[in-house]
């Protein structure tokens, strides 16, 4: 036997069955007239989001990583929430506009921006947060063009990373980001060039589950920050502090102790050093914000036995779910937190294997778990599916399509 995952807190049962936001799987799955089926929550999202404000000291503001998860109606419950929303291309620009969010509260970071991305960014006001030497020129140049200065921030690439980050995405030669020690020589050209100077943006990593790693690294950056503001010799509008709170998804995981983590920013805030006084702080989140607020929801199709070993295959698979499956940047596979839906409150009565769809043996949700007894047109739920679900997965893969998402 192998256990699931903790399943995230706030999911009850209505007549023995899941209930998301007030209703049973099944009716959600009705009224979308489908499996497989993302469901992501606003009760989730608000509670989340009210933690945050509670733990966070009131000059750190809160950004939202549009690419956890950019489903349309997910972007607009977050717009009256967040402070910001940190973007990776013109595509997720294009959806922030879409539901109306002002672009002056959006920043673009990620590498290889093309001229057409830049420019759009550019145009709309958007903060660049710029991942190279050359990008920044590119982005000059484009300005002029345009006749508007352009809003520029520098990314750094610092020499120390968040540790136990699930993705590393500093420390060391990164495509990420403009090494520390050329920052200053960077930041002035650009000042001196036209653009409107925007500040820092630091990220040190993601999916952190450990307070200790997070506030280390919290102070790390804050430091960097002071440095490099003295050795580029003009105010720090603004720091964008990175992010990389994780959450729970396999046996033995625990919840980042937000508590602590806020009480030693809370600490540092009220004694930043002086290159900061006057900065404007925020923090980024996607997985975080987003993660347990989702659940995706899966029919069983077919409930096979082969060499003794119970199969319920299901209608979904890695090409809506590659993380669950364990194919998206994990090592060892584990088992995603999981459960029938349907009799989510019943006891475990049998070990089973939970797979998907697809004609290969990598799409897997659950191997060797113990669950009540399921039958075909039963549903199985795979929590933790709001960040990096519907849009980090293969969904052409096997010519299955997309799932269907909806917000409740
Ligand atoms: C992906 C990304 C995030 C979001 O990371 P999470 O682990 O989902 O919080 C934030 N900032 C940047 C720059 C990113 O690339």
């Amino acid at each position: 036997m192998k256990p699931v995952g903790p399943i995230p807190a706030g999911y009850e049962a209505i007549d023995g069955e899941l209930a998301i936001g007030g209703k049973r799987a099944s009716e959600w799955v009705a009224e979308a007239g489908r499996t497989p089926l993302f469901v992501y929550s606003r009760a989730h999202l608000d509670a989340r989001v009210a933690e945050l404000r509670a733990a966070l000291p009131r000059r750190v503001g809160l950004n939202y990583a549009v690419k956890a998860n950019p489903h349309l109606a997910v972007i607009g419950h977050m717009a009256p929430l967040v402070d910001g929303f940190d973007i990776a291309s013109a595509g997720e620009l294009g959806l922030c506009v879409a539901v109306g969010i002002d672009p002056k509260r959006i920043s673009f970071a990620g590498p290889g921006k093309r001229d057409d991305e830049l420019e759009a960014a550019i145009a709309a006001g958007v903060t660049l947060n710029c991942e190279s030497e050359g990008e920044g020129l590119r982005a000059l140049a484009i300005g002029q063009r345009l006749g508007i200065a352009p809003k520029i921030a520098v990314r750094v690439n610092p020499s120390f990373e968040m540790k136990g980050s699930g993705m590393k995405m500093g420390g060391g030669a990164k495509q990420f980001g403009v090494d520390a020690d050329r920052v200053p020589v960077l930041a002035r050209r650009l000042i001196a060039e036209g653009a409107e100077w925007r500040g820092l943006h630091i990220f040190t990593g993601s999916q952190t589950l450990s307070a200790d790693a997070i506030i280390e690294a919290q102070g790390n950056v804050l430091t960097l920050a002071a440095e490099l503001t003295d050795a580029i010799g003009h105010g720090l509008p603004k720091l964008n502090m990175g992010g990389g709170l994780g959450i729970p998804y396999f046996p033995g995981d625990t919840p980042v102790d937000l508590p602590k983590v806020g009480a030693a920013l809370a600490e540092r805030v009220a004694n930043l050093p002086q290159a900061l006084a006057d900065t404007e702080l925020c923090i980024e989140l996607g997985r975080y914000l987003v993660g347990e607020a989702g659940v995706y929801l899966t029919r069983i199709i077919d409930r096979k036995v082969s060499h003794g070993v119970t199969y319920l295959v299901t209608d979904g698979g890695l090409h809506h779910q590659l993380a669950a499956s364990g194919n998206f940047g994990t090592v060892v596979r584990r088992n995603y937190p999981s459960a029938i839906a349907s009799h989510y409150e019943a006891e475990p009565t049998e070990e089973v294997n939970i797979v998907g769809c697809l004609c290969t043996p990598l799409d897997r949700f659950a191997d060797n778990a113990a669950m009540p007894h399921a039958e075909v047109g039963d549903v199985v739920a795979v929590f933790c599916a709001g960040a990096y679900g519907a849009t980090a997965s293969p969904s052409a893969f096997l010519g299955h399509g997309p799932a269907t998402e909806m917000l409740v």
